[in-house]
């Protein structure tokens, strides 16, 4: 059994000062990848499905692709994240299908698009947690808006994400309301806004602090040590990828994403769990085009996914090695959720705050 809870996890990281990557799956392909990667650097690993992986692919298919991941690497920890739940019934869903761990997104109403003020959050992300919490299982909340500080505005993903103008204020989640928000509603770990964003198209420069605004991870960090933050919108969009995947027909503007050096800070900050996606894309898509542009007469689906599947797997695990997960999987054992339950129920995991902030 190496099913393990995001709370175990990124409590592990935290002890041990590294940062684990959450990779997005709809299909087998991803997941064959995303765990060679994780089984060649002996590293734990977050597979996360958004709402829009669950109708791809089905809830059952999921599910029983998780287990074949399990049985094919028993010694690699396995955390199945909903990432980006938009009411409860999505995250109980979730959690009837094995997952264990879910977002509760009560940043945006329900309808996914529509920011929610701060007293909706705090309702429907404790009402989450408190029935997750009792069947051991862990929660992830969102404070601020994610959204793009160059543009003010979400980028929608898998149909998620905020609709319209955003202020400022709005896409930085502020340090103050971050500490009561994790104290009333008790979640394990809190996703950050701080300028990243959905998609390919992140930033239109190499970013600096007035796009991608780090001091928001540090000053949160200072008034709770303990929090794990999460980074979303976190892929690095390398140029030698962009160029890979447009040398083979394909047309995508020259784009930013999140250096990797600005991901190791915030890792250094007690960022834990850092959101990757587009790169996975990419890496994926390019690889397909170049068998697609390169050899015209192939037409064996497999042909397309193992290159597709490689480029995958060479990428998780750069990101295995650089935000130092490779090797931590042998130095975990799972605790199972009936135990997570009890430690919650007893308060072991309530939120602390740092002694000079906790007035
Ligand atoms: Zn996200």
């Amino acid at each position: 059994m190496a099913r393990i809870s995001l709370r175990q996890l990124l409590d592990h990281a935290a002890e041990r000062h590294y940062g684990v990557p959450a990779f997005n799956i709809n299909n087998m392909e991803q997941v064959l990848g995303i765990m060679a990667a994780a089984a060649a650097t002996d590293s734990p690993v977050i597979l996360q499905a958004s709402r829009g992986a669950r109708s791809y692919a089905g809830d059952v298919m999921l599910a029983k692709m998780i287990e074949g991941a399990e049985a094919m690497y028993p010694d690699i920890p396995i955390c199945l994240h909903q990432d980006h739940g938009n009411d409860a019934g999505t995250c109980l869903s979730a959690i009837q299908h094995g997952f264990t761990s879910v977002m509760m997104d009560g940043s945006l109403r329900a309808d996914a698009k529509t920011p929610a003020d701060y007293e909706y959050n705090v309702s429907v992300t404790r009402h989450v947690t408190e029935m997750a919490h009792l069947v051991g299982v862990s929660v992830e909340g969102e404070l601020g808006v994610l959204g793009s500080l160059e543009t003010g505005k979400g980028e929608a993903e898998d149909g998620h994400g905020a609709e319209g103008a955003l202020s400022h204020d709005q896409l930085l989640t502020d340090p103050d309301q971050a500490v009561a928000f994790v104290r009333e509603t008790k979640v394990d770990a809190l996703a950050v806004a701080m300028g990243t964003s959905h998609g390919a198209h992140k930033f239109s420069r190499k970013p600096d602090g007035a796009i991608l605004a780090l001091h928001v991870i540090r000053a949160i960090h200072e008034k709770m040590p303990a929090l794990h933050m999460v980074m979303h919108g976190s892929s690095s969009v390398p140029q030698e990828l962009q160029e890979e995947f447009n040398r083979f027909g394909g047309e995508m503007t020259q784009t930013w994403g999140v250096p990797l050096e600005e991901i190791l800070t915030g890792i250094k900050y007690g960022v834990r769990k850092v959101n990757i996606d587009t790169d996975c894309r990419l890496a994926m898509a390019a690889a397909i085009r170049k068998v697609a542009s390169t050899n015209k007469a192939e037409f064996d689906p497999r042909a397309f996914m193992k290159p597709a599947i490689t480029a995958l797997k060479d990428l998780c695990k750069a990101r295995f090695e650089a935000f130092g997960t490779a090797g931590q999987a042998a130095r975990i054992m799972p605790i199972p959720l009936s135990q997570m339950a009890r430690h919650y129920a007893a308060g072991t995991y309530d939120p602390v705050v740092a002694v000079a902030n906790a007035a």
